[in-house]
């Protein structure tokens, strides 16, 4: 349809049918932000007429024409409340989310600011690698405040690009602007996306400014920090950096709880060994974990084939790191306990769990621990400190580096 005011919209409405047009005409007419208002006091004609708009032009038709009683103002009406959910899935809630270490901050943030958006952290910044949870969290923070009223849009940055190149195309950027203004709360997914595109950018900016002033809410996630994107205006970033910019990681102990939850949702039954395969064999990414155990369920658990460990890769971590601390690489076996000695275990523990297959009964049995709980917590214990430290960090990417290349 041609620019839509209520002349277009008539001669439209006369070449579909000319029945519509007499049933339009009962209508008192507006037009407003690129879209058609139709006023009646007569409750039975509005629902003929939206039921007589839905079979012609299907759901769609809720975007351009918006039928209300008299008096009764668009956030009150059933069209807009329809809107109010868009781009949501219910299936993400905060319910069936896993909350351990690694993503603990993240969730419970998320859930402040979806009891009382607007008014905490203001934009919420949640980054992290793919499959960890990002577009979950935002997902439950929309359907927990669509539940409470608010006027929601999810969207992926991409999306929210494509529909203002569309709208430049079609002249209507001044309705693509107001369309956003009247929101409450804006859930932009993948913000990396927002890279180079500088017109996308500039409008994203007067938006956010705008929702910022009126105290509505913007939560924001993308793969990386607001500091490392590229091709995006300094401006923008420093908003970005002027909320809460929060991380989402997964550790081991997370991982566990999730598969064990994952196995559960899909009625397979939770064996000891079938969880533990599953830890080994699927990378840290929610995503494959859950394609992994929907696998299972398709295929059996005959699926999940072993991978062959090295014995030899094993023992190479050892001796490297013991070079590196300058210790013995029996020492790293042994039950000696001291700071350095400890530390340089644990790393090695890590450096085996990230450099190979070994299971974590692999790893204890290399290193003479009969309990491979011990291996778990030192593993979680350097994926802490890694993040905290940045001298450990580097010696941790150093090593990985360094003894990858030998393996
Ligand atoms: P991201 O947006 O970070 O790439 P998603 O939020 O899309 O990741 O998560 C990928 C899948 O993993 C989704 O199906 C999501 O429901 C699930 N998932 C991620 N983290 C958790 C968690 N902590 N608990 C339960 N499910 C999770
Ligand atoms: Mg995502």
């Amino acid at each position: 349809m041609e620019e839509l005011n209520i002349k277009t919209f008539l001669s439209y409405v006369e070449r579909v049918d000319r029945g519509l047009l007499s049933l339009v005409g009962k209508f008192r007419m507006e037009e407003r932000e690129g879209k058609i208002f139709l006023f009646t006091e007569d409750r039975k004609l509005k629902e003929n007429i939206e039921s007589f708009l839905l079979t012609k032009f299907g759901n769609g038709f809720r975007d351009k024409v918006v039928v209300l009683l008299e008096g009764e103002e668009s956030d009150g009406s059933p069209g807009v409340r329809k809107k109010a959910a868009e781009g949501l899935n219910v299936k993400y809630s905060f319910n069936n989310f896993v909350v351990g270490e690694g993503n603990r901050l993240a969730y419970e943030v998320a859930l402040e600011v979806a009891n009382s958006p607007g008014s905490l952290y203001n934009p919420l910044f949640i980054y992290g690698g793919v499959g960890l949870g990002k577009t979950h969290l935002l997902q439950a923070i929309g359907n927990f405040c669509v539940e409470k009223g608010y006027h929601v849009v999810y969207k992926s940055a991409n999306d929210f690009s494509e529909e203002m190149v569309e709208a430049i195309k079609t002249g209507s950027v001044k309705e693509f602007r107001n369309r956003y203004r009247s929101i409450d709360l804006l859930l932009l997914d993948d913000i990396q996306f927002l890279s180079g595109k500088t017109r996308t950018q500039v409008e994203f900016f007067n938006i956010f400014n705008h929702m910022f002033l009126k105290e509505k809410q913007i939560v924001l996630a993308s793969d990386r920090h607001p500091k490392e994107l590229k091709d995006v205006s300094d401006r923008l970033v420093s908003r970005f950096e002027g909320g809460l910019v929060v991380e989402i990681c997964l550790d081991e102990l997370t991982k566990l709880e999730i598969i064990k939850r994952k196995l559960c949702e899909l009625k397979i039954e939770v064996q000891d060994r079938i969880v533990e395969s599953l830890m080994e064999q699927t990378s840290n990414n929610v995503r494959d974990i859950e394609g992994t155990i929907r696998g299972l369920k398709l295929r059996g658990v005959e699926h999940l084939k072993r991978k062959k460990v090295s014995v030899n890769d094993l023992e190479k971590i050892k001796l490297y790191t013991a070079v590196h601390f300058g210790i013995e690489p029996e020492e790293l076996t042994g039950s000696k306990r001291s700071k350095k000695v400890n530390r340089a275990r644990h790393i090695a523990f890590y450096l085996c769990r990230k450099l190979t297959d070994a299971s974590l009964i692999e790893i204890a049995r290399a290193f003479n621990r009969n309990d491979h709980s011990t291996v778990i917590y030192g593993i979680r214990k350097i994926e802490e400190e890694r993040r905290k430290d940045r001298k450990l960090n580097y010696i941790i990417s150093f090593l990985e580096k360094h003894i990858g290349d030998r393996l």
